[in-house]
């Protein structure tokens, strides 16, 4: 399971009630805080998720309605100890960027109570653990290095309690082995194997985020059977000159590719201001259905959903 809660949804610059690109997805101890647009050291306050754990920042592009707030964010974690290192991942052009706006604007020359690790993103996996892996891949918007990324759950087998009670499997670190691929031997000599005991291989959920993006063809391999796709609407239909121009896209653009790629759910965000989400949620959900746009402190949560699980049929739908 992952827990999504979006801190800024609108697009270049602020409205009333929509802040800069930022988000923070959640999974187990881990939380990675997506994009740090501007005002979002205060979004993060409002939304009670706070500054706790926050120790990884992916970066979609370096535009400045992405970035601005980890001048801010890094200046309070300077002077503040409860966070001892923050690591920063995204592309080259972008970390430069970043790295200016840290070391020659908000720092320069001061020390800083707190380490930073810059990453540099390459497409492929960021970081694995047991439970999920992490993957970055290419998006194109305007200029390089502009990235996506992909939280996936791993497959696991469900222990099953009431067979391994029948069975005779004290509770005790018995389970434990069985659920690692561990026959064990019971104290009157029977083996139980660990297919006795563990159900059929469980998908786990996919949460595809794509931050701007002026194209969408090639998200559809990386976003496929995605259970909840999020990604820009800049734009409506009607502007859709203006999407190609600046490298965005349209409302229906994103719903095509969620429609293509077979995901359960499409959360749009980065709205312009210029657009009224009514008219943004109508022109997705034309094409796809099970489409919301997200406002500032909506939270979401990623689950699998057994019944629904179709392997993912992306190319016979391409
Ligand atoms: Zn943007
Ligand atoms: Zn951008």
């Amino acid at each position: 399971m992952f827990e999504l809660i979006f801190l800024g949804t609108s697009a270049s610059a602020p409205s009333v009630h929509r802040g800069l690109s930022a988000a923070m997805i959640l999974h187990k101890e881990h939380r990675f805080l997506i994009d740090c647009g501007e005002g979002t050291q205060r979004q993060l306050l409002k939304s009670g998720l706070g500054f706790r754990r926050l120790d990884k920042v992916l970066l979609t592009h370096g535009h400045l309605d992405h970035i601005l707030g980890l001048g801010g964010l890094v200046s309070t974690f300077s002077r503040w100890e409860a966070i001892d290192r923050l690591s920063i991942w995204g592309g080259r052009w972008t970390l430069g960027r970043v790295e200016d706006l840290i070391y020659r604007v908000v720092l320069r020359g001061a020390r800083a109570l707190l380490e930073i690790e810059f990453h540099e993103i390459e497409p492929g996996v960021l970081m694995e653990s047991d439970t999920f892996t992490l993957r970055a891949f290419p998006v194109s918007h305007r200029g390089a290095d502009c990235f996506g990324f992909t939280f996936e759950e791993k497959e696991r087998r469900p222990f099953l309690a009431e067979k391994a009670k029948a069975l005779g499997v004290p509770a005790g670190p018995e389970r434990k082995w069985l659920v690692q691929g561990q026959a064990i031997t019971l104290d009157d000599g029977r083996v139980v194997q660990p297919d006795d005991v563990l159900g059929e291989w469980q998908p786990g959920a996919k949460l595809a985020f794509v931050g701007d993006a002026g194209r969408t063809d090639n998200l559809v391999d990386e976003t496929c059977a995605a259970d909840m796709l999020v990604i820009e609407a800049t734009y409506l239909h009607h502007e859709a000159d203006m999407a190609r121009e600046f490298g965005h896209l349209t409302a229906r653009q994103a719903a095509k590719l969620a429609r293509r790629a077979d995901v359960k759910q499409l959360v749009l965000t980065h709205l312009s201001r210029r657009n009224r989400e009514r008219d943004v949620l109508d022109e997705a959900k034309a094409i796809f259905p099970n489409t919301v746009v997200a406002r500032d402190f909506d939270r979401f949560r990623v689950v699998k959903e057994k019944k629904s699980y179709t392997g993912g049929s992306c190319a016979s739908n391409s």
